[in-house]
Parts: C-alpha cells; sequence; structure tokens
C-alpha cells in the first residue's frame, strides 16, 4: 500500500484512480510509484489532485495532467483539478521500492539510495551502479546523459550492455 494513499473511502477512491496513470516515458511505472502523486482531496464535489513534477528535464507533465484528468473522470469523478506543487521538488527519494523494481525488470537501474546526512550538499554514491540485467557492479558511466536527461547512459563490463541510470535526484 503506498504510504500516501488517503485512508478516508472517498479519497481512496480518487488517489486509485490517479494512481493508475502510468508515467508516459516509462510505462512500467505509475505516477504514484513514481512519487509525482502527491495527494488527492475533495473541495465541496470538485476532485483536486496534486502532482509534483519531476525534474525538467523529464517533460512530460503535460500528458500526465491530461491522462490524470481523462482516468479520474473514467472512474466516476466529474471536472477534477489538477494542483501543480513545486516545492518542495520532487526527489528520487519519493519513489517506492515497487517503482524501483519496476525499473529495474525493465532494464533500468533504479536510483540508489540517498546517504542520509547528504542533505543538499551534492551526494556522493557508496557504490557503483548495478546492471540491471546480471547485476553485476562491474560498470561504467558512458555518458552523464542517457536516453532523457534524468538517466545517464552506463555499460556493464560483465554482460556488455549498455543502460540507462536512473540518476538520484
Ligand atoms: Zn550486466
Amino acid at each position: 500500500m503506498h504510504e500516501l494513499r488517503p485512508t478516508g473511502e472517498r479519497e481512496a477512491q480518487l488517489w486509485d484512480a490517479a494512481a493508475t496513470v502510468p508515467d508516459p516515458e516509462i510505462p512500467v511505472i505509475s505516477i504514484a510509484d513514481l512519487g509525482i502523486l502527491r495527494g488527492v482531496r475533495w473541495e465541496g464535489e470538485q476532485p483536486i489532485i496534486t502532482i509534483t513534477p519531476t525534474y525538467s528535464g523529464c517533460p512530460a507533465m503535460d500528458t500526465i495532467a491530461a491522462d490524470v484528468k481523462d482516468a479520474v473522470e473514467a472512474a466516476g469523478f466529474p471536472r477534477p483539478s489538477i494542483d501543480l506543487v513545486l516545492h518542495p521538488a520532487w526527489s528520487t527519494d519519493w519513489m517506492t521500492e515497487e517503482g524501483k523494481q519496476q525499473l529495474q525488470d525493465y532494464g533500468i537501474a533504479p536510483p540508489q539510495r540517498r546517504e542520509a546526512s547528504s542533505g543538499p550538499i551534492p551526494l556522493t554514491l557508496s557504490a557503483p551502479v548495478a546492471c540491471p540485467r546480471c547485476g553485476s557492479r562491474n560498470t561504467q558511466k558512458l555518458s552523464h546523459f542517457g536516453s532523457t536527461s534524468c538517466k545517464a547512459l552506463y555499460s556493464c563490463r560483465d554482460c556488455h550492455e549498455p543502460f540507462d541510470y536512473f540518476k538520484v535526484h
């Protein structure tokens, strides 16, 4: 169960409708597991869905907002409003463990856990990125930018496959 899913029945129905929306770029992961979906509430009879964009290198928010509206309306809740919240900024720490597993199954190395004490200071990763295919940590970074700017391109020295790493943010 997602930690942000509300306990009230009416809110939970709203959450479940919005949570089904997949990320447009990585359709195996939902916006809930990605950490984009932040909350739902009712203002009278109007559903309000709060989302926080991933960093600007992942330009899909218009698509996501439209998809969320469609999904909520399809679930029987008319005229939803999308509330875009920019602060606090989205972080890969908001990604659920299930979401990270889905990324890995898809062939993208999930973001590594942030050092607890790092705060706003640029973090140093304690371990090399593991290959999502064979699990080897004998990997090297080929490019800071992979298929999108939120990912880096890596190569595995053991299975010799290139792969995307979803960068910690
Ligand atoms: Zn490998």
